[in-house]
């Protein structure tokens, strides 16, 4: 098993963060926070500012899956 790189996203160290999923490394961080369903736009327009994940569905969008 790989170990866990620590994500240094500032997302992990807010207790309100707006967003269900990290954009760096994909993991939970609010889950008081439902998915969404994302369209293609949305993900495209994500994979333009250079978010690895999605931050509504958890879905990876830039790198090998
Ligand atoms: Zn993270
Ligand atoms: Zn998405």
């Amino acid at each position: 098993m790989k170990a866990q790189v620590r994500c240094t996203n500032w997302n992990h160290g807010h207790a309100n963060v707006t967003v269900r999923y990290c954009s760096m490394c994909g993991e939970v961080v609010n889950k008081n926070i439902a998915a969404k369903e994302c369209s293609l736009e949305a993900h495209a327009k994500r994979r333009r500012n250079q978010s690895k994940y999605c931050v509504d569905c958890g879905e990876q969008l830039i790198g090998e899956r």
